[in-house]
């Protein structure tokens, strides 16, 4: 069995998935893993909404993935400008791109770039502290539009909402807390351009929802008519009948006034953002022919991410993913390139949940493996040519064990949070800061 050296980029859990199987799967690996962030997990880090704990919890399994030793963790390198695709050739047999889909998906309407408009993708870098983002976040708003009927929407719908204080436990940061604590909302708004039944949502985070203290869920009895949910219509799933049921109940209950009020609105096509001065002031839909106005100071757009392009990898723009067949990176005619690999949104586009991500590694894996003999050895295979390259073009890396000290870190700065309740950690949110604490000498 040859030696096969492989470099993953993208250490969020599509990466470390990846590395895990690979590792697995083939004796004579070695796997190292970079990072454009000094830290590992991307999404789980910096996507999942704090006050989801129990997906939180998955760091856990790809914590210990990591600390197996087996897949050798450095973050702070990016992708085209610390490592180029020439390096990575020199160094590896082959690379597999994990980097996700960061940015929000385009929404063409007119005004959507009016001062008070917010991909939901910044809005959730925010609340989850991610180094690269402001620090602050324009909470101004009384009334406010979250577009679109995926969980990002009630991610952010949800925060928006939600009291801060009952977040307190989470890893918020002290800066969204602050931010959140002196938000004016009354009124979130969620515009599904579709019907009840046509929701992406799933049936945890839709009924979370309605367990939000002090928060009224006001559905609209037009968007209801009798027999509107079909259990028998085609590609209906278990989950639809559940949520069906959940709006149905909200639907008939009597529900108390509350300080908040979270509304859901159903077959509203965005049609235009209205502003004044430059700053949103309403929006404008189109419900089954008729234009329907909101007065509103901010819009989210939740209306799925996008994935980005990377320096001299094939990728396709009508699907914000690099061009691959079952993981093989292709060129525009499908030949494949050897040595290039995708998994994760970056390989099918930002739909599934963290788990599918599995499978989707798998096949990538199974491609690769099956490569093996075709793949070119690199001319310097041994992982000190690739650090000492880094050192000299003056990329400070992390590792893991710089991230263990990190880690340990926020959790003792959680652990001494003198408030009203206890926090098990607070995260570390300036790059900067990160990168010293994981390499400080004497943590
Ligand atoms: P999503 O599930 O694909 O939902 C996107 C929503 O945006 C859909 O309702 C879609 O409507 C709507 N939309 C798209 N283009 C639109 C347009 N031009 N105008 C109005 N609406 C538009 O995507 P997501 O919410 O970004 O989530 C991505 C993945 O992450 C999903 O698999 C999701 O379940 C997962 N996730 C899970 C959690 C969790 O807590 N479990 C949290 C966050 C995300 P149509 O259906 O009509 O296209």
């Amino acid at each position: 069995m040859k030696p096969l050296r492989v470099a993953i980029f993208g250490a969020g859990p599509a990466g470390i998935y990846a590395g895990n199987i690979l590792s697995g799967s083939y004796e004579n690996v070695t796997i190292d893993l970079f990072d454009s962030l000094p830290v590992p997990y991307g999404l789980i880090r910096y996507g999942v909404a704090p006050d989801h704990p129990r997906i939180k919890g998955i760091v856990n399994s790809l914590h210990e993935m990591l600390d197996s030793g087996k897949i050798r963790f450095f973050g702070n390198v990016e992708f085209g400008r610390d490592l180029t695709l020439e390096d990575i050739r020199r160094h590896y047999h082959a690379v597999i791109f994990a980097t996700g889909a960061i940015k929000d998906a385009k929404l063409q309407i007119p005004g959507v770039d009016l001062e008070g408009s917010f991909g939901a993708a910044d809005f959730v870098s925010w609340y989850d502290g991610h180094p690269d983002v402001a620090r602050t976040w324009p909470l101004t708003a009384a009334q406010v539009a979250v577009l679109g009927n995926g969980n990002v929407a009630l991610d952010v719908a949800r925060v928006l909402a939600k009291q801060p204080n009952d977040m307190l436990t989470t890893d918020i940061p002290e800066n969204v807390y602050e931010g959140l604590k002196d938000s004016p909302v009354t009124d979130v708004h969620v515009f599904g351009r579709r019907g009840p039944s046509d929701i992406k949502f799933t049936p945890i985070e839709l009924r979370e929802l309605g367990e939000v203290e002090d928060v009224e869920i006001v559905l609209y009895p037009e968007d209801f008519p009798e027999g509107w949910f079909n259990e028998d219509a085609e590609g209906v799933t278990n989950q639809h009948r559940v949520m069906a049921r959940v709006l149905q109940s909200w639907l008939e209950r009597d529900s108390e006034p509350a300080k908040r009020r979270l509304h859901l609105h159903f077959w509203h096509q965005p049609k235009e953002i209205v502003g004044e001065n430059g700053h949103v002031t309403g929006m404008r839909f189109d419900r089954k022919g008729e234009v329907r106005e909101f007065p509103l100071q901010a819009v989210y757009r939740a209306i799925g991410y996008w994935g980005s392009e990377l320096p001299q990898i094939p990728y396709d723009d009508t699907k914000g993913v690099i061009r691959n067949l079952g993981g093989r990176v292709v060129d525009d005619r499908e030949n494949q390139i050897s040595g290039l690999y995708a998994t994760g949104w970056i390989k099918r586009g930002p739909v599934g949940l963290i788990g599918h991500t599995k499978s989707d590694a798998m096949e990538t894996i199974e491609n690769l493996v099956a490569d093996v003999e075709t793949l070119t050895d690199p001319s310097e295979p041994n992982l000190s040519q690739v650090l000492d390259l880094l050192k000299s073009r003056g990329v400070t890396y992390t590792d893991w064990a710089g991230w263990l000290k990190l880690n340990n870190h926020e959790l003792a700065l959680g652990a001494a949070f003198t408030g009203p309740v206890s926090r098990e950690r607070v995260k570390v949110v300036d790059r900067q800061e990160q990168v010293e604490i994981a390499h400080a000498e004497n943590l």
